[in-house]
């Protein structure tokens, strides 16, 4: 059976110096272990010819499809605030753009299919581990309606790879608006190829923001509309717990899509200061500074457009720091919109965000569980009798109780009925996210025994993180004090 991909690659017909032409490396053995069928679907992708073998061959790399154009980026990126004049794509191949039933334009790009001319001293190789967490935590991320890259196929390489011992290695297909990153046009920047910095600019315009396609000082409003997506999704990250761990400048993607899923985490108490990476030694990317980050690392894209905003360099400078402003206001619009939605607001009142921060210094002293807290709170916007099981969260019940009276005498102002407030609020608080836990058990079962169904289960159960799935409740737990999980580990 041949299937047709149309794709049409953009990004390929940009000049020679922003790729490298290399295709992907095949494996031995490729065994398909997830296919993400409705993704396929809205991709325009047969997922039968997807599953079959020559689909798997596709999503290998032991063939490349006609109208494919393998090509590794070109980027470069600040990490851990040190500027590195050239990464790119040493371990990922993008096989193409398709264009969607939804007439939206996607990149397809294996990650884990050998070297390019970018790998430095890497194999170009995943483990198999790290491919099932970005499988999980991307859907994941998709499901809470969060922007983010997407799986389309997990496979088992049949190889091993060598990292600090031998591990099964896997290769993701990853399908992203873009993989363009604040590094590809630092990239450019770090070059003075002020002509290639331009045509990327032109291309994301296009792209990814083609409203400002015709706008006088598009670069201008292209910077400040990557400013405030950048804004929103952080804002966004921060509502539900998301702590992406590695927030260097070439995993922030100009699309304002999540990208690049290493060490990163979902918080299970409540803590601003939690950090997960085992490299992030010093904090940098902990929960509560990704706000500060994505402002310095938007800062860095506004360095490396300033020769496009005027070629007078103070008054770039001086345009730049204005439209830098905007980051403030456009998260905390995002983030306190969301905070009064997760506590069941409609309303404004001036002290409504002095509440929230209450209850959150409380869950922090209480080590109280980010998600269950509010879902809890859902269920106790429309029954009272629902307060025993949410204050038990907390060390110190009586902490959250005394919060809930305050609450509750806000509430007494709002136009909403009990259960309309529940159902708002379930809508915002979901029962489900993916524990880290639960990854590691799944990695563990996947990596050890070849053994797929719990991860295809947690999957299924992240697939509806706001419904509640009563035989499914254990996976809305939080972990035993003997599984929780300290660290996470980038695992390239
Ligand atoms: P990351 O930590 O995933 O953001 O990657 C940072 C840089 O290291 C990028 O240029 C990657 O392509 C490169 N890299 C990561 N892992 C590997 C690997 N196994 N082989 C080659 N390059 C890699
Ligand atoms: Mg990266």
């Amino acid at each position: 059976m041949a299937a047709e991909i149309h794709f049409d690659n953009s990004y390929a017909r940009l000049p020679e110096r922003f790729v490298a032409r290399v295709r992907p490396t095949p494996v031995i053995a490729p065994r398909l272990i997830q296919l993400n069928r409705s993704l396929a679907e809205t991709l325009g992708l047969d997922p039968d010819w997807l599953a079959s073998p020559e689909g798997v061959a596709m999503l290998s790399g032991n063939a490349v499809p006609p109208g494919s154009e393998p090509t590794a980026m070109a980027y470069a990126g600040h990490q851990f605030g040190n500027p590195v004049p050239q990464l790119g794509d040493g371990r990922a191949v993008l096989l193409g753009e398709v264009v969607g039933r939804d007439g939206q334009r996607r990149d397809i790009q294996l990650k884990g299919s050998g070297p390019t001319p970018f790998s430095r001293r890497g194999d170009g190789r995943a483990a198999l581990g790290p491919v099932l967490r970005e499988y999980i935590v991307s859907e994941a991320m998709a499901a809470l309606g969060i922007p983010t890259t997407r799986a389309l196929a997990a496979i088992l390489s049949g190889e091993a790879v060598i990292r600090e011992t031998r591990l099964p290695g896997g290769i993701l297909t990853r399908v992203a608006a873009s993989h363009i990153r604040v590094g590809t046009f630092q990239y450019f920047a770090f070059r003075g190829d002020t002509e290639g910095l331009r045509l990327l600019a032109d291309h994301v315009v296009a792209r990814h923001y083609p409203e400002l396609a015709e706008a006088e000082g598009r670069y201008a409003a292209l910077l400040g509309a990557v400013i405030a997506r950048q804004a929103e999704l952080v804002a966004r990250w921060m509502l539900v717990g998301f702590i992406h761990g590695v927030m260097n400048t070439d995993n922030m993607a100009v699309s304002g899509e999540t990208i690049d899923y290493g060490p990163c985490a979902f918080m299970d108490a409540y803590d601003p200061a939690a950090v997960f990476s085992a490299i992030d030694e010093h904090g940098r990317y902990a929960y509560a500074n990704q706000p500060r980050i994505a402002q310095w690392n938007l800062t860095r894209l506004a360095e490396a457009l300033l020769p496009l905003l005027s070629e007078d360099a103070d008054a770039a400078v001086a345009e730049a720091q204005t439209i830098l402003e905007g980051f403030a206001p456009a998260f905390q619009a995002t983030f306190q919109a969301g905070l009064r939605a997760k506590i069941g607001l409609a309303t404004e009142e001036p002290d409504d965000i002095a509440l929230v921060r209450d209850l959150m210094e409380a869950m922090a002293n209480n080590k109280a569980d980010f998600t269950l807290t509010f879902r809890g709170l859902s269920n106790s916007a429309a029954d009272q009798d629902a307060d025993t099981d949410l204050a038990i969260l907390f060390e110190a019940p009586e902490e959250c109780q005394a919060w809930l009276v305050r609450w509750r005498e806000r509430l007494d102002r709002e136009p909403r009925e009990g259960r309309e407030r529940r159902d708002a609020m379930r809508a915002v608080n979901p029962a489900f996210i993916p524990r880290n836990h639960r990854i590691e058990a799944v990695i563990a079962a996947g990596v050890e025994r070849e053994d797929f169904g719990p991860f295809a289960e947690l999957l299924d159960v992240l697939a509806e993180p706001f419904v509640d799935q009563p035989d499914r409740a254990a996976y809305a737990a939080p972990p035993a004090p003997e599984e929780r999980v300290l660290q996470t580990f980038c695992g390239t």
